[in-house]
This record gives C-alpha cells, sequence and structure tokens, in this order.
C-alpha cells in the first residue's frame, strides 16, 4: 500500500475545500469499495478525505412530498427507513438485494453511486483497461465478458454498473444533490451516470471536487405496484447478471404509469422512455409486457460469453411487470397476467 495523508473536515464546506485544493485527493465514507481498490493499487489518492462523520444522515419529507436522505445514511438504515418502507418499497428492496448484512451497515447512499465496476481486469492491474488506465486497450472485449454489458457499450469498455439500489434510484426519477466551490447543484438521476463513449475513465457527471450531500426522492414512489428483481448466480451475496425495478400505477387493470430500469446490462441503470410508453395505457397483460421488453432491448449486443443476457433480460422483465401487476413483487411464479 502506498502511503496517502488523512483529513478528517468538520463540515461540508471544509470537506469541498480541501478536495478542491488537490483533486487528486479522495472522499472516504464507509470505504467499502475505496479501501478495495487502495489495496489492489487501483487507486492511489495521495490523500483520504473522510467524510464518514459529516452530519450528513438525516431522511427530511419534503414540501411537494418526497424524500431528502443525507449522502451518509448507511444503506442498512435507507432500506429499514420507515417511511422508505411505507411510501418507496422497491428501493428498500433493491438495497436488500445488494451485498451483505455487514457491507450494508457501513455502505453510505452517495458511495453505493460512486461505486466502480466489478469487471475483473479493471481490478487487475496486470491487464490493460481502458477505464483504470485510458488508451490501455479493454481486455474483456476479447476477454471473459459474461458479466459484460449488452446495452450502450463502446469499444473502449463494455463495464457494467454493479448498483442495486441505483436501479430502483432509475425508476423513481430521484435527484442527487451536490455540493462544489461554485456551490450546489442538483443533477437528474438520468443524467448522473454515463455511458462510457471514449472516455470510459469518467462513471459520472460529478465533477472532481464535487461532494454528494444527498438523494430526493419525488412523491410518486408506487408503494403499491412494484417489484425488484435480481436474477444472479447466488441466491445472496453477488452482483446481478440483470436485475429490473418496476413501478407501476394501475386503474382497474389498466396501467395508467409504468417505469422500469435493468441492472447488470449496462454502464449505467438502463431506462428506455419508448418501452415504458408502450405500457401506458395498455391493459396489463403478457402481450404488451414481452412487446416493452422487445423494445427495451431492440439495440442489445451480446458477445462471446454474455449472449445469453439477452433473453434472460427480456424473461425478467416480463416476469418483473408480472409480478408488480399482482402486487407480489416476491413471487418466484413467473405465471401469465392474461
Ligand atoms: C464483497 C462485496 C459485495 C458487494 N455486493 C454488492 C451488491 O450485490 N450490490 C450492490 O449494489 N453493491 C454491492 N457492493 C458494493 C457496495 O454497495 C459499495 O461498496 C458501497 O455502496 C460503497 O459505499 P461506501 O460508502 O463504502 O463508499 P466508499 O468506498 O467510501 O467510496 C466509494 C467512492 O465514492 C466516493 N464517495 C463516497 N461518498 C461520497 C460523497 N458523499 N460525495 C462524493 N464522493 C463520495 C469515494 O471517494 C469513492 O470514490 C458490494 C461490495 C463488496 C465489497
Ligand atoms: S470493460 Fe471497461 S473496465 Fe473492463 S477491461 Fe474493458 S475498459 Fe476496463
Amino acid at each position: 500500500m502506498i502511503n496517502f495523508e488523512y483529513a478528517r473536515p468538520s463540515d461540508v464546506a471544509e470537506a469541498v475545500r480541501q478536495v478542491a485544493a488537490d483533486p487528486r485527493a479522495k472522499f472516504i465514507a464507509g470505504g467499502t469499495n475505496l479501501i478495495d481498490l487502495m489495496k489492489k493499487d487501483v487507486e492511489r489518492p495521495p490523500r483520504l478525505i473522510d467524510i464518514s462523520r459529516l452530519p450528513l444522515t438525516s431522511v427530511i419529507e419534503t414540501p411537494d412530498g418526497g424524500l431528502r436522505i443525507g449522502a451518509l445514511l448507511p444503506n442498512t438504515d435507507l432500506a429499514y427507513h420507515p417511511l422508505v418502507e411505507q411510501r418507496y418499497p422497491m428501493l428498500s428492496s433493491a438495497i436488500l438485494a445488494g451485498a451483505s448484512q455487514q457491507l450494508r451497515n457501513m455502505a453510505s447512499t452517495g458511495g453505493n453511486l460512486l461505486q466502480r465496476t466489478r469487471c475483473y481486469y479493471f481490478y487487475d492491474v496486470a491487464s490493460p483497461c481502458n477505464k483504470r488506465e485510458p488508451g490501455t486497450g479493454c481486455s474483456a472485449v476479447a476477454g471473459f465478458n459474461r458479466q459484460h454489458a449488452i446495452l450502450g457499450a463502446s469499444e473502449a469498455c463494455i463495464a457494467t454498473h454493479p448498483s442495486d439500489m441505483c436501479v430502483a434510484l432509475a425508476a423513481l426519477e430521484a435527484k442527487v444533490h451536490v455540493v462544489g466551490p461554485t456551490g450546489e447543484r442538483t443533477i437528474a438521476f438520468a443524467d448522473f451516470h454515463r455511458l462510457p463513449g471514449i472516455e470510459p475513465q469518467r462513471d459520472t457527471s460529478l465533477g472532481a471536487t464535487e461532494i454528494i450531500t444527498a438523494i430526493e426522492l419525488p412523491a410518486r414512489g408506487f408503494a403499491r405496484n412494484y417489484t425488484y428483481l435480481k436474477i444472479r448466480d447466488r441466491l445472496s451475496y453477488a452482483f446481478a447478471l440483470v436485475s429490473v425495478a418496476v413501478g407501476l400505477e394501475l386503474e382497474n387493470g389498466t396501467i395508467k404509469e409504468a417505469r422500469f430500469a435493468l441492472g447488470g446490462v449496462a454502464h449505467k441503470p438502463w431506462r428506455d422512455e419508448d418501452a415504458e410508453a408502450a405500457l401506458r395505457g395498455q391493459a396489463a397483460s403478457e402481450v404488451i409486457f414481452a412487446r416493452a421488453a422487445d423494445l427495451s432491448l431492440r439495440n442489445a449486443k451480446g458477445l462471446s460469453h454474455n449472449a445469453f443476457k439477452i433473453d434472460l433480460a427480456r424473461r425478467a422483465i416480463v416476469r418483473a411487470l408480472g409480478q408488480a401487476t399482482r402486487a407480489t413483487p416476491q413471487s418466484q411464479s413467473n405465471k401469465a397476467i392474461r
């Protein structure tokens, strides 16, 4: 491990001042991703700015009926918060589908958004990787790419975003509040994570000298007709091969509002507005779910080891939409609606 300096600012303004003084410095919150990356020599920050004790752990109701969640609230506390369980159960389910209890106790809300890909080559400093070292090439394209992207990838990088929580936040249309040297700004969740393009080293639109202070949930929580379906190699403690977060609003069997986001398939949680639009105004049925799934996957491309994900995603979307329609979010059944 290389030497690094350590600082613990007492407020957000001081944290921003410290990172602005050396943008190669890194904030550390729960440390569950950053410390691993440092041990493996993937990240080499000269200075760690410990934000774990900043007072950013509150959950506050907003005037328009939503919730503002502090960026340092542990994932466990967020998942089990009574207002989140009641009004945003899709978010609770997604968080509890991730990692382990011990990790969720340490992991913070802001850190979860910024966790890095689980591409094996990214963690192996002996392998070329454009995300870790721009311009060196991508070992996964012609290598073992079973967990990699089927949507939105580029020639430079085919990595996926590993978070479960972020898939639900995408479907809920959360906002990310950040503070930087020039003040505060708010980023729509859809614009927070990036596709790799020719700059795969940049995962998000967050500036190097900005700190996440809060996540805001809008009033609409899809508390009745929702699900988070995660398909993985083991039943627990494994990242998603494919996951689907669904929120529906139904009236007499007709879909009034529909959201669904996919995890494990792209460099960011994947939403497709055309696929969601195809559900609105329609009677809920397997036929219409399959049409939405096909639309959502119309540009999917498989590689040597991950082509199976296209059919897996298609079936997962149909199943998840069925679970949400029946209000049976944990059901293992793939029973037809009609
Ligand atoms: C074995 C294992 C299994 C896992 N399984 C899953 C899983 O199945 N699903 C899943 O979703 N996740 C999984 N995780 C990932 C885990 O959820 C993340 O590691 C965690 O959410 C990161 O949060 P943290 O607070 O520990 O971040 P840290 O490690 O402290 O930081 C991560 C990054 O975020 C930056 N950062 C942190 N907070 C802020 C902030 N407020 N503002 C700006 N920058 C910030 C840091 O500088 C760093 O770059 C797993 C992790 C491990 C180790
Ligand atoms: S997929 Fe991305 S993270 Fe993985 S080796 Fe290629 S460039 Fe690196």
